[in-house]
């Protein structure tokens, strides 16, 4: 059937997206077929249109990882889902049985399909999700709920999952005014852990505040691993969630406490950063990586999500049309939180 959505046929910038009417094929035996009323854009989804995401992408692709919708159809007599079932997409749809699955690292599944990067997302009318991997949506704004998997399934699993954060410990957030950033304040917050947010432009100061920072520290500014030390009375951060790397990577370890745990979120500012490892054995620090979600992380933070103690900043809602804009507003990581589309 036919449905507008936005096809990659070639990488590059924002001008290879444009929405067009595509086929999408009937559901087979396991999907459902989806019409998507949300989908949040992702740093992610700007390093796949551009071909440099270090991910198997074949063309034609669709983007949109974090979809809200409501069933249309499903294939199997027997599903469990049905028309008119209002259902979140899991951005990471994991498959139970391999070897990270059965020890509790299914956010690593090695058999784990993506939305929208395995298979078309998103950003489009319609898409098919298969039906293991869609849960109920929560009863919030679809806008909302999409703005919750990626951003607060991550920052739960980097925070819960691998820092094992606990009350009174002071955490240190980069990059703190974006989509991950706020959301690791408010689960650090909700922690009973002390946050202390990284933010490059001084007018996100406010902002992170409301999302529970305790302390506010400008990069442009200082010597933010000197700060750290100065706030912490000297003793370092004894969590740091980094997903900008580069030489931010080389302040967290400066601002580290001995003992600290540096979770690493991602790498955008700098795949290579230097690294003294003399500096890691004689202080015993840290170096834990993480990524994406396991489902219970995603259960955790929607029912959280449902009693308003985590809350997602929406940056912008934009129609598909807007999608190249979208991006542009995304690129500028000039935001608070997040970039919703609503198809
Ligand atoms: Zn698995």
């Amino acid at each position: 059937m036919r449905a507008d959505g936005v096809v990659l046929t070639r990488f590059g910038g924002p001008e290879v997206l444009d929405v067009t009417s595509i086929d999408i094929p009937e559901p087979g035996p396991g999907e459902v077929l989806v019409r998507v009323t949300a989908v949040s854009l992702n740093h992610l989804d700007l390093e796949i249109r551009a071909g440099v995401s270090r991910l198997p992408i074949d063309l034609p692709h669709v983007l949109g990882r974090e979809v809200v919708g409501e069933v249309v159809a499903a294939a199997d007599a027997d599903s469990p889902w049905s028309a008119g079932d209002r259902v979140l997409v899991l951005p990471h749809v994991v498959c139970g049985r391999c070897r990270n699955c059965l020890t509790g690292a299914a956010n690593i599944c090695l058999r784990g399909w993506m939305p929208g990067i395995h298979g078309w997302g998103g950003n489009a009318e319609l898409m098919i999700a298969p039906s293991r991997g869609i849960v109920a949506a929560p009863d919030l704004d679809p806008v909302i709920t999409a703005a919750l998997p990626i951003s607060f399934g991550t920052a739960w699993r980097a925070l819960h999952g691998t820092a094992h954060v606990s009350t009174g410990e002071w955490v240190v957030v980069a990059g703190a005014g974006g989509a991950l950033g706020h959301a690791c304040l408010q689960v650090a917050a909700l922690a009973g852990a002390r946050p202390i947010a990284l933010v490059r432009d001084p007018a996100r100061a406010d902002f992170v505040r409301r999302c529970g920072a305790e302390e506010v520290v400008v990069t442009s500014e200082a010597d933010w691993p000197e700060r750290v030390r100065t706030i912490t009375g000297s003793r370092g951060a004894d969590v740091i969630v980094d997903h900008v790397g580069g030489a931010n990577f080389e302040g967290s370890i400066r601002a580290l406490a001995d003992r600290g745990r540096l979770v690493v979120a991602g790498g955008h500012g700098g795949e290579f950063p230097q690294l003294d490892v003399v500096d890691v054995f004689r202080r015993e620090l840290r170096i834990l990586g993480v990524r994406s979600q396991r489902p219970d992380d995603i259960e955790a933070v929607l029912g959280l999500a449902v009693e308003g103690r985590l809350t997602p900043h929406i940056a912008e809602t934009m129609a598909l049309k807007d999608v190249r804009a979208a991006h542009d507003l995304v690129a500028s990581r000039s935001t608070t939180g997040k970039v919703v589309l609503q198809p």
